[in-house]
């Protein structure tokens, strides 16, 4: 389950979030997630919840936005919002190319005291 190694990632971006400025206690996080980064949000709030555990975290809200991703499609020679992989453009049907932004997860905001 890929959604506990990116829990950790998320744990070690607050850490050291927390190292360089200081903070110590985290009362909410606001991730971003591709819609393409094939994460199961309830495992993803699952896995917060046990990663962060015992940690300045702990308890924290977990708040979580998923963003749309980008493609561009040769054919209608624009750019296109995507929502899946497999999908070819939502207008034209054609091959996508250059997919972006749809897999990525990243910390957005963080509320912190
Ligand atoms: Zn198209």
């Amino acid at each position: 389950m890929h959604e506990f190694s990116l829990c950790n990632s998320v744990m070690r971006i607050i850490e050291r979030q927390a190292s360089a400025t200081g903070f110590a206690r985290v009362n909410s996080v606001r991730l971003e997630i591709g819609a393409l980064a094939n994460v199961e949000i309830d495992a993803l709030r699952f896995s917060f919840a046990a990663t962060s555990r015992g940690t300045i975290a702990d308890g924290a809200r977990l708040e979580i936005i998923e963003t749309p991703a980008y493609a561009w499609c040769p054919e209608c020679a624009g750019e296109v919002i995507v929502k899946s992989r497999i999908e070819g453009c939502p207008v034209c049907a054609a091959t996508l190319v250059n997919l972006r932004g749809g897999d990525m997860l990243h910390v957005r905001e963080m509320e912190v005291e």
